[in-house]
């Protein structure tokens, strides 16, 4: 697909046009990855963050915030109620919290790995390559990083820095290609200051970057952040600004699905929490194979609040794992078995 199809889709306003996008992402979701919808159980295991991302609620200076760290036996219990589901995977997932130091992950890792058949997922953040080197070493399989948007200007303006080792995403998932993790990126969809082109452009990177896994989301915006509150605000052309609508995060979604057909692509929890209704289902309809039910324990769960108002906030690990069931039949997909890894056809 050419930018300017991607650019003619992320315009288009047609229903009718648009089903024949639905269609066309469905039937290459279905021939690449198949019906088996897979579950990766989610555990938030700090909110903790030294960062100052402009969107994200977790942000260091954002003290209307309780900070928690969980111990790993906590860790180890979500993990095993993981297995206990049948999940394949386990996805740790942090804010940027050095208190969760190299040697404690490791150990934790090796832990799941020697004590159940679960796939790992790390998602901590901007760590050293030694970190990171360690996890991968300890057993982990697969690392999150998304690269939120591919305009440079709007990335530097809302992810500050701050001296990081890793002055953008992109060379950080090289690195932990040439590990030997799966790599997962991906984007948040509407964020103020976000074009059509810059967009068009996001869903040319995951095609290039061949990505294992690739989670795509609304952009939320959350009052205690520069964003959210409206303090900061990226100027552009109001006709280029693509908006945070449902609509357009499902036509990302699909166009993601068809340029990169093997991917594993989740129907996102921020998709779910500005449609509880049937978000999750049509993320699955239009492209997505992955959802991942939340195993955080329910103390925690409010506490990680990268943005207001998150969908699954009280229901119990059970709770999700029967609502999650009850959506992917409802649809006529199956749960799929398995780790669930990236079987590449390119
Ligand atoms: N610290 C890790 C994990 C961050 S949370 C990291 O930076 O990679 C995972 C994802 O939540 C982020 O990558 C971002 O895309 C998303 N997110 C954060 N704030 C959000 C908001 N206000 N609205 C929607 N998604 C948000």
């Amino acid at each position: 697909m050419t930018r300017q199809e991607i650019l003619g889709w992320l315009r288009e306003e047609d229903p009718g046009r648009l089903d024949e996008l639905w269609t066309r992402s469905d039937a290459v979701r279905r021939e690449h990855v198949g019906d088996a919808v897979h579950l990766r159980g989610l555990v938030e295991i700090s909110n903790h963050c030294v960062r100052r991302c402009a969107y994200c609620g977790l942000r260091q200076p954002n003290q209307s915030l309780a900070r928690y760290r969980m111990t790993a036996e906590e860790v180890m219990a979500c993990a095993r109620e993981a297995e206990t589901r049948g999940y394949g995977t386990v996805v740790l997932q942090s804010g940027e919290d050095p208190g969760l130091n190299r040697f404690w992950v490791a150990d934790l890792v090796a832990q799941i790995k020697r004590t159940t058949k679960l796939a790992v997922t790390l998602s901590l953040g901007e760590r050293a390559k030694g970190d990171l080197w360690a996890w991968r070493e300890a057993g982990a399989d697969r690392y999150l990083a998304r690269f939120e948007t591919s305009d440079k200007d709007l990335y530097e303006a809302i992810h500050p820095s701050q001296g990081s080792r890793w002055p953008s995403r992109i060379p950080l998932l090289e690195a932990l290609r040439s590990m030997g993790y799966e790599v997962g990126s991906g984007t948040m969809v509407g964020i103020p200051g976000q074009t059509y082109g810059s967009v068009a452009d996001d869903v040319l990177i995951f095609k290039e970057l061949d990505l294992d896994m690739i989670g795509i989301g609304p952009y939320i915006p959350h009052w205690a952040t520069p964003l959210g509150s409206g303090t900061m605000r990226p100027r552009v052309d109001r006709s280029e600004q693509v908006p945070n609508s449902e609509l357009m995060v499902y036509k990302v979604i699909a166009l993601a699905r068809v340029v990169r057909p093997d991917a594993n692509i989740p129907s996102t929890t921020a998709l779910a929490t500005i449609n509880p209704a049937a978000g999750r289902e049509l993320g699955l309809r239009r492209g997505a194979n992955v959802v991942m039910p939340n195993l955080t324990p329910l103390k925690y769960r409010k506490m990680y609040e990268i943005y207001p108002n998150k969908t699954c906030m009280t229901e119990t690990g059970q709770q999700c794992d029967m609502c999650l069931r009850t959506r992917i039949a409802g649809i006529g997909r199956e749960v799929g078995t398995g780790p669930g890894s990236r079987r590449k056809v390119s």
